[in-house]
């Protein structure tokens, strides 16, 4: 465990378990996350998955304990040979299996976006619904919005 972590930020936390596909991949959420699920309906989202939206929760960095060989992917050579001015952003993956476990956005350097359709069932249902909607302005056709969930157009931290 990382010295950062203090033992409030630990303690009566039971970790959250989860693990890739093939099974390559385990890791455990070992205190509190840093926020509440949420969905994305951005484009980068769409293509990673291969699914309409993703299901996150932002986690510390340091409080995300993997084990086995994973890879990680960056958008910064695909960027800069696009000339594209946005934001870097990468994702951690299983070689193996092509599972993504998180999203390790530039702008965030000590959180990942934890990809929850990696958690154990029962660790999932720990969560419950998403309390937010980012980037609904790219959601297409049929799916419906949360209820009781806040849409937002963008990312809503964006100042
Ligand atoms: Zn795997
Ligand atoms: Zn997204």
């Amino acid at each position: 465990m990382s010295a950062n972590l203090s033992a409030e930020t630990v303690a009566l936390f039971e970790p959250l378990h989860g693990e890739c596909t093939c099974g390559n991949i385990k890791y455990d959420i070992v205190a509190r996350p840093a926020g509440q699920p949420f969905l994305c309906h951005c484009h980068n989202c769409k293509r990673q998955t291969g699914s309409m939206f993703t299901s996150n929760l932002i986690v510390l960095r340091e409080t995300l304990k993997i084990t086995g060989k994973y890879k990680v992917w960056s958008s910064e050579e695909d960027r800069k040979a696009r000339g594209d001015d946005g934001k870097e952003w990468g994702g951690l993956f299983c070689p193996e299996c092509g599972t993504q476990i998180c999203a390790l956005p530039d702008n965030i350097p000590d959180k990942a976006i934890l990809r929850i359709g990696t958690l154990d069932p029962k660790d999932l249902m720990r969560l419950g619904k998403p309390v937010t909607e980012m980037f609904c302005a790219r959601k297409i056709g049929w799916p419906a919005d949360v209820e009781g969930a806040a849409q937002f157009e963008e990312w809503p931290t964006r100042g």
